[in-house]
Formats: C-alpha cells, structure tokens, sequence
C-alpha cells in the first residue's frame, strides 16, 4: 500500500480541512471540501445581486450596504488565504504517493490486516544469502501455513548482498529496522525451517518470546538454552534488548548470546508442549550440509571475542545501506526483498572477511573478567546434536 506522506504541506492542509475516506490503496479527501466551495460562491452571487439592486433603486442606505458588501468581501478574501478552495480539493490529486519505506524511514503499512479479528500483525524476518531453492518452498509453505492460522503477516527477505561474510544477527536487526511498524511482533524466522505441524502456533507473544523451534522438536539442535531456527518476539522486548550483536560474522553463537539477553532482560522464554509429531516430524530442515555447508572458519580474536557477551554492539549500532527494495510474490506469497549491504568496523571485528587471516591469532588483548559473561557452556555434542542437515 501505497500512503501520502502526512508531513507534505499539501496534505497537512487536506487534514485540517477535510476528513478522508480510502478508496482503494491512496487516501482522498471526503466531499466537503466541494460542499464549502459551493457555500462560498453561492455567498458572493448573493452578495453581488443584493448591492446591484440597492444601487438601482438609488436610496440613502446604499451606501450603508455598499460598505456592509466590501467588509463581507474582505471576510471572503481573507479566509481562504492560507488555503484556497481550489487546493483543498486538489488534495486527491497532486500527492505523490510514496513507497512507505521514505515514511519516517520505515515501512509503514505493506498490507491491510485480512484477518480483522487478530488484532496483531507478525513480520517475518528472514536472513537469506543464496538459498533460492530453499526460499522457493519456503515462501509459499509459511504464507499457507499462516493464512490457516488467521495470522496477519509479512514476509521480509533480508537479502545480504556485500562481500562480507554472512551475519545472520545483523540482518535480522536490518529487518527489525526496516519492516513496517504496523507489525508488533517478529519471527526471526530461518529459511530452511518449515513448520509441518499445525498445532506450532505463531499467535502474538503477550507474556514473552515464544521459541517456536524448541530443542524437542528441532530436527538438529537439542541443548536446553537453544533458541536459533524460528523465535517469536515483540517489538517492544527485541527494542529493550538492544536486539542482536553485530559481531558474529559467520556461522554460530549469535542465538546464545541473544538468549544472554533476554535472561538478563528477565525475559522468560516460552516454548511448545511436546508434540507426537517429535523431532523428526514437527519440522522439515531443507539443509543438504554438503551443498551447504556452514561457515565455521574463525579468524583474528574471533573465537575468544565471540565465546562472551557482547555489552557494545546491538540494534542501536548495526550499520547498513538498503541498496533496494523489491515486492515480489512467489506461487502466490507476497513478499518484501531488502538488498542489503553491511557494513563492518574492522578495528572491532576483523573476522568479518577471513581472506587474509585464516586460523585463531589473537590480536587485541581483551580482558573478560566475568566468568558469567561466558555465554557458551561446553556441549556434550552426542547428546545436543542430531545428524540432521
Ligand atoms: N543463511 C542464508 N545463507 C547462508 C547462511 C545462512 O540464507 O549462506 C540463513 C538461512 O535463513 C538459514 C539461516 O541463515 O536458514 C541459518 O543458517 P544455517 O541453516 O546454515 O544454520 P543451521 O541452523 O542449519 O545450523
Ligand atoms: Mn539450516
């Protein structure tokens, strides 16, 4: 949907002067303008008719009249001054509508909400760099899957488009940031997850963040503080924990250090009850780890940097360029696709690009008093691990 910018003089004087109906997708002014356009020009016709028949009848009160005419003239001058009739009702006409996005630089409304009785609508965040196939089956499945739900949603592809290394935590703080503010809860949402069973809800999470893929039910991951693959929040607890960090270029930790948040947020995590369905079967992971395979290498301090809690980088600090914004729709689905290009400050994370420096050198010293700032606990992996993917 496209939406007049509220902030354009034109349109500040269509709201103070006439209430709008919508018709379609732009908003226009209701008919009053033309109604107080036909009071006035029928007014000075009146006027005008009145001081010709005075004159003609050449009596003493004539100019008493004529003076009455010329002060309600000045009155009739004076009003429309600041806005004429003519603007007024050119209100539908002469706006550009702008793409929501330029729109105190967010989108403000995408769709309508279809399902008037959810009272919430979910921004589907998802972070993506070529995985085409996966998202082909993905876009389609989750907007089926949700529509059976009467969720109202959108679909955001957070697409990285530079030459760094993937960073799943700082697109999903671009979509926060870019994705319509209509939207009051997100789903940080991997593409290769489909949900299969339809007992996994995506209702809004009122008492807190709602860790739809649980460990007892992900096809992979099975260690109790895991929260990766599909985490519902609301806007207003991903805010107050300065979302991501923007240090975790590469694969892994970025999701156990955003559950150190939210504990230290005391933020309770909520999750499933067990389903029949089992880790085999509440989900399909469309992971082929040959064809893709996950960027583990580390490099600089990254590995001993990357095991703590980061108190510096965050929402607040991710810094990106939206090169552009497109709405497609695959078999159906509509979505948002956002090109996006990070940026990386190589003084604080040179382990975004790896080409110069593969293996573990440390090389700023970094003092990590706190044992509880630690945010990976060794994993016996046999036991939190399925051969999945
Ligand atoms: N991802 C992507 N391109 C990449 C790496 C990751 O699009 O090169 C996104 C994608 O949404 C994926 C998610 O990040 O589902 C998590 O990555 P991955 O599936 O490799 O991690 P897993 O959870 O399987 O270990
Ligand atoms: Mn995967």
């Amino acid at each position: 949907m496209s939406l007049y910018r509220q902030d354009d003089p034109n349109v500040r004087k269509c709201l103070r002067h006439g209430s709008f109906h919508s018709k379609g997708n732009i908003l226009l002014p209701s008919n009053t303008c033309r109604n107080l356009h036909h009071v006035k020009s029928s007014l000075a016709w009146e006027m005008g008719s009145t001081l010709a028949t005075m004159l003609r009848m050449r009596r003493p009160t004539t100019v008493l009249w004529s003076l009455g005419f010329c002060f309600l003239l000045f009155l009739y001058v004076l009003f429309p001054s600041t806005n004429t009739v003519a603007d007024q009702c050119e209100c539908h006409s002469n706006q550009n509508p702008v793409t929501a996005n330029s729109f105190f630089g967010h989108s403000l409304v995408e769709d309508s909400k279809p399902f008037p009785n959810d009272k919430h609508k979910l921004a589907v965040l998802i972070p993506f760099r070529d995985r085409f196939e996966e998202l082909m089956e993905f876009a389609p499945h989750i907007h089926k899957f949700l529509n059976a739900q009467h969720k109202n949603h959108h679909l955001y592809i957070i697409n990285q488009v530079d030459n760094l290394r993937f960073n799943r935590a700082s697109l999903l703080n671009v979509g926060f940031l870019e994705s319509g503010i209509d939207c009051d809860y997100i789903a940080m949402h991997d593409v290769d997850l489909l949900p299969m069973n339809a007992a996994l809800t995506y209702e809004f999470p009122y008492d807190g963040p709602y860790h739809v893929a649980a460990p007892h039910l992900h096809p992979r991951y099975h260690y109790p503080t895991f929260i990766g693959g599909i985490l519902l929040i609301r806007r207003e607890h991903f805010r107050k924990v300065d979302g991501l960090s923007n240090k975790y270029w590469g694969w892994g930790l970025e999701d156990d250090e955003f559950y150190a948040r939210l504990k230290e947020a005391k933020l309770d995590i909520f999750r499933p009850g067990n389903l029949t369905s089992g880790t085999k079967h509440t989900f399909r992971h469309i992971h082929d780890r040959q064809i893709r395979r996950r960027d583990m290498i580390k490099c600089y301090n990254q590995q001993e940097i990357t095991r703590h809690r980061d108190r510096q980088t965050g929402l607040s600090s991710v810094r990106y360029q939206v090169q552009s914004k497109i709405e497609i729709t695959i078999q159906g689905s509509p979505l948002t696709v956002l090109n996006v290009v990070l940026e990386c400050d190589r003084f604080v994370t040179p382990w975004c690009d790896c080409t110069e420096n593969i293996g573990n050198t440390p090389k700023t010293p970094h003092d990590f008093k706190k044992t509880e700032d630690v945010i990976v606990p060794k994993l016996n992996r046999k036991k939190h691990l399925s051969q999945d993917g």
